[in-house]
């Protein structure tokens, strides 16, 4: 017997009406008819950002909304409207919106949360208008993405005790400055599910048409070294000497003219539907556009040595332009090539390494499209490095007639938390200053320091990685705005993150961002050395070492608080203090 069948019909009846009456003053969530699908997670609709805002509204109220379509709106007093309902359509009219903008308004009781959508019905803007509504409304945080892996899950995200929601008086538009804000975790490196956990702390995204750039030619070794040994680079002695052990650190011979043949065919191949297998690497071409980069490590022995190449070869060069003539020579011979068979296609290249700096002799057609890559931008602070990588951008954007759609800005910040030294690397104000001065030649930036999880290393090396969460967690709101104020960020971020050691934790942050913006680093210096004579003298690591004792007396045994301390003092700091007290050449290793 069902216990249905034993209440009386009555109350059958009247539960409804009981049950609507008890939440009669709860406001509702409303997804459109047909939910937009968003630009991100991949495969997700608005429904998603609904779910999202009823999970955290739950997690700090206590209540759980209902979420109905738009079709039984009618009957709730107060209402949540999400993405392309046709309420908002009706409501907001004209409203021209900026690429990935965010909109939260209220009228009366109810609220839109809603954003910018493409003209392919792209939804860019709802779940950034999510995540700003719960971040001002509820005082929700999302510092660092939980990863269970590496530390106990919560962390991360600050949700404080609320007693209600605010849905009047709202009006905020906002949008980011910068128009491509990705880095490791947000390109192809991480599966959505990682993704999906970092999104709501850097809210990344890009407005931009095309991928960036990254090394192509990572299977041509398996492809081609035993039926055209020819194509690849040949040392002084005029040998090509294969790397068998590392095949994606062979590199070809931009002089041989069969190399060229071979990408115009293998694109004609790729258009027809049978690619040669991964000879773009992780870029294949696209409708509009063909990558091409050198493969990763080449430097100026590695290079190509043949006749050919030798000849636009710069070897007395400073280093950033030693490559750049035979690079860009080459670049340009395969645009002209690509323009005369594909118009409609520009080529998207990197300016890296020994070719980093412009070409003073070979032209730049206009169908190619450059990406800019420093690994300097963090030490930009010596008055030579900011001179010299500044000026390398703006040549560049000269070189693409001005137009920042075809210029973009890889910052590899790679040196020297993953090779020399776990020292805390911390430069927000230096960013910010980056941001400000480059932003009229690039708004499209990449950040390698915006993959904190280093996925190619070890789980320990993972770890290391927490170290650059803070820092991270600023790039990300200076890239959406470069006017943020940092240290407000910064107090939010101690106080929200570490509750009674706030002040103390806010105080060791002072300290490593004056030890690294501060301390200049000569462009030939030792850099381990530096660090831990000038950047981190024993005095500094003595006053750091008891304000770390003090944040941990200042937080309660088995707090979230006390946990968060011990994170950060066990994976950024213990690391670098065992670094510090090692003779000199064991350091870094
Ligand atoms: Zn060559």
């Amino acid at each position: 017997m069902s216990i249905k069948s034993k209440i009386p019909i009555a109350l059958l009846i009247l539960l409804p009406a009981l049950w609507a009456s008890l939440f009669a003053t709860e406001p509702v969530i409303i997804t459109p008819e047909r939910p937009s699908a968003l630009a991100f997670p991949p495969g997700e609709t608005v429904r998603y950002a609904a779910e999202f805002l009823r999970f955290h509204i739950e997690a700090a109220t206590g209540k759980k909304l209902e979420i109905i379509p738009e079709s039984e709106a009618e009957r709730h007093p107060a209402r949540i409207w999400i993405g392309n309902t046709r309420f908002a359509a009706k409501n907001l009219k004209e409203i021209s919106f900026h690429p990935e903008e965010l909109l939260i308004r209220s009228l009366g009781n109810d609220l839109i949360l809603c954003g910018e959508t493409t003209a392919d019905g792209l939804d860019r803007g709802t779940l950034f208008a999510v995540y700003e509504y719960l971040e001002r409304a509820l005082g929700i945080r999302w510092f660092f993405a939980d990863i269970p892996q590496l530390y106990p899950n919560g962390l991360g995200t600050e949700i404080p005790e609320s007693n209600g929601l605010k849905l009047t008086g709202w009006d905020i538009r906002e949008f980011p400055r910068c128009r491509q804000r990705e880095g490791g975790i947000s390109y192809y490196y991480e599966p959505a599910a990682v993704q999906k956990l970092w999104h709501p702390v850097l809210r990344f995204g890009s407005s931009r048409p095309h991928r960036n750039a990254n090394h192509t030619q990572i299977n041509w070794y398996n492809l081609y070294h035993q039926t055209h040994p020819e194509y690849f680079a040949k040392n002084a002695a005029g040998k090509t000497v294969f790397n068998t052990r590392l095949p994606h650190r062979n590199y070809i011979c931009p002089g041989e003219t069969g190399v060229l043949a071979q990408m115009i065919q293998n694109i004609a191949d790729a258009d027809a539907g049978k690619p040669p297998e991964k000879a773009w690497g992780p870029c294949p071409p696209e409708k509009n556009y063909v990558y091409f980069a050198f493969n990763d490590g080449m430097t100026l022995p590695k290079t190509c040595h043949c006749s050919t190449c030798i000849r636009l070869l710069r070897p007395d060069a400073p280093e950033a332009g030693q490559a750049s003539e035979l690079v860009f020579d080459f670049i340009r011979r395969y645009a002209e090539a690509i323009q005369i068979r594909w118009p409609e296609r520009s080529l998207v290249t990197l300016a890296f390494h020994h070719y980093r700096k412009p070409p003073e002799k070979s032209a730049i057609p206009d169908n190619v499209n450059v990406t800019y890559v420093s690994k300097y931008m963090h030490y930009a602070n010596h008055p030579d490095r900011w001179d010299e990588e500044t000026s390398y951008i703006r040549e560049w954007s000269r070189l693409l007639k001005n137009d920042p759609d075809r210029l973009r800005i890889w910052l590899n910040i790679v040196a020297p938390a993953q090779y020399t030294s776990q020292v805390p690397l911390f430069y927000p104000h230096l960013f910010r200053k980056w941001l400000r001065a480059n932003l009229q030649y690039s708004d499209s930036y990449f950040i390698n320091g915006l993959n904190p999880y280093l996925k190619r290393l070890n789980a320990a090396a993972r770890r290391k990685a927490i170290a650059t969460y803070p820092m991270v967690y600023l790039q990300s709101r200076l890239l959406w705005n470069p006017d943020a104020d940092i240290d407000a960020l910064l107090e939010d971020y101690t106080r929200k993150l570490y509750g009674p050691a706030g002040k103390t934790m806010r105080e060791i942050y002072r300290i490593f961002c004056e030890r690294w913006e501060k301390f200049a680093m000569q462009p030939d210096a030792d850099e381990a050395g530096y660090i831990h004579s000038v950047r981190y003298p024993p005095d500094i690591i003595a006053q750091i070492n008891a304000l770390f004792a003090q944040a941990v007396s200042e937080t309660e045994e088995d707090s979230v608080y006390r946990r968060r301390v011990e994170l950060f003092r066990n994976h950024q700091w213990v690391p670098f203090m065992a670094e510090a007290g090692q003779p000199p050449d064991e350091r870094g290793k």
